[in-house]
């Protein structure tokens, strides 16, 4: 407890050592969060806790000690604190210029990890959930062997994060793919059931949960407000859809749900505005969604796709991951792009000389800006 040992020592930077303990507790408790929701039913809330979860109740328990909070007395009330206390509440002081400070790790509609718990918990060198995401794409790739086998397959887990066996007698159903993807799903697990019905948003396609616990009834929608899904961000036009045989029903792992099938739209979108003006492009391994730009000039240009609510987290993770082409133009959806300090902010995280060699963009401003950045280079040419 180095911020406790500071205090007590009353040395000057007191503020900054418990801004950066409470920023380090925020990261482990979204490990945590992200791990629990993986265990079926969330059942580990009974005693003794799994290891990670007692390990990080005790670190809160010290923390607090050290700040003088009354700590959680049990790992339900640590949850319910995930709910309910955000990344810039004094226990945590997370930096807004890190983490959005309204950020909560567990929703408080779904009462399940946020899409920023998953972001946080992909914070680091090993990765996290993200990386989870990229090793199981790994494997299926050297499992596919050729390029258009894993396309077919990849394009499959983006299309299908819930698999219902009725679509197995679909037209474009593919048996050779299924074989080759099917250890990516699982059972639908209990805490995404309600009354023994699961909901899919039919914006996202991804899970989705009713603030009150009861299957919503046919007909007007319910409030959007009281519905959660996994994609947190869509409107509806339409109420969830409701697939009542969850015994036939098979769910993408979390990682790829999240970070494969999530931003697929996006990454449709951009290839879809490449397509329309011409621009070859070849998909890059490695990074979940990357794409390699032919006659661009002397210089090497990618695009990278993502979907993240947290503009300086995926500011970090640029600039973590090496090599990066001349320029990599970063493409996120239309609308997360247009959020008062998004692009702001994600400039600010970048080291200054990456700034140039990152630009924000999205699906429709691609183009446009890849013209630009091509006249730009004639110019100092
Ligand atoms: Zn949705």
């Amino acid at each position: 407890m180095r911020a406790g040992t500071a205090r007590r020592a009353g040395r000057p930077d007191d503020g900054e050592a418990s801004e950066c303990v409470g920023s380090e507790l925020f990261r482990e408790l979204a490990r945590m969060v992200a791990a629990l929701a993986e265990i079926q039913g969330l059942r580990s809330f009974a005693l003794p806790y799994p290891g990670f979860a007692q390990s990080a109740l005790d670190r809160t328990v010290m923390h607090c000690l050290d700040v003088g909070e009354t700590p959680p007395r049990s790992l339900p009330e640590l949850w319910e604190w995930c709910r309910t206390r955000p990344a810039g509440d004094p226990l945590f002081a997370v930096p807004a210029s890190l983490v959005t400070p309204g950020t909560t790790l567990v929703h408080p509609v779904g009462r399940m990890p946020t899409r920023s718990c998953l972001e946080v918990a992909s914070r680091g060198r090993e990765g996290g959930v993200a990386a989870h995401a990229r090793a199981l794409l790994g494997d299926l790739e050297a499992r596919c062997g050729t390029g258009e086998r894993y396309r077919q397959c990849r394009r499959f887990l983006a299309h299908h994060p819930v698999v219902h066996q009725q679509d197995r007698f679909g037209l474009d159903w593919s048996k050779a793919v299924w074989s080759r993807v099917k250890d990516l799903y699982g059972p639908l697990p209990e805490s995404l059931l309600v009354d023994g019905v699961f909901l899919r948003c039919p914006s996202c396609g991804l899970p989705a949960l009713p603030r009150d616990g009861a299957v919503p009834v046919p007909g007007p929608t319910a409030a959007d407000a009281d519905i959660w899904c996994e994609g947190e961000e869509c409107s509806r036009d339409t109420p969830p859809q409701l697939i009542r045989e969850p015994d036939q029903t098979w769910i993408l792992r979390r990682s790829l749900r999240m970070f494969l099938a999530l931003p697929h739209r996006t990454e449709e979108a951009a290839r879809d505005a490449l397509d329309r003006a011409g621009i070859d492009h070849e998909a890059l391994s490695g990074p979940l969604s990357a794409y390699r730009l032919r006659d661009t000039g002397p210089g090497t240009v990618d695009i990278h796709v993502y979907d993240r609510l947290q503009p300086a987290l995926l500011a970090e993770h640029l600039t973590d991951s090496a090599p990066l082409a001349d320029r990599t133009l970063v493409v996120v959806p239309d609308a997360l792009a247009g959020r008062d300090g998004y692009r702001e902010v994600f400039t600010k995280a970048l080291p200054a000389l990456l700034r140039d060699r990152l630009p924000l963009t999205t699906p429709m401003e691609l183009v446009p800006d890849l013209g630009r950045a091509r006249r730009e280079e004639k110019d100092d040419a």
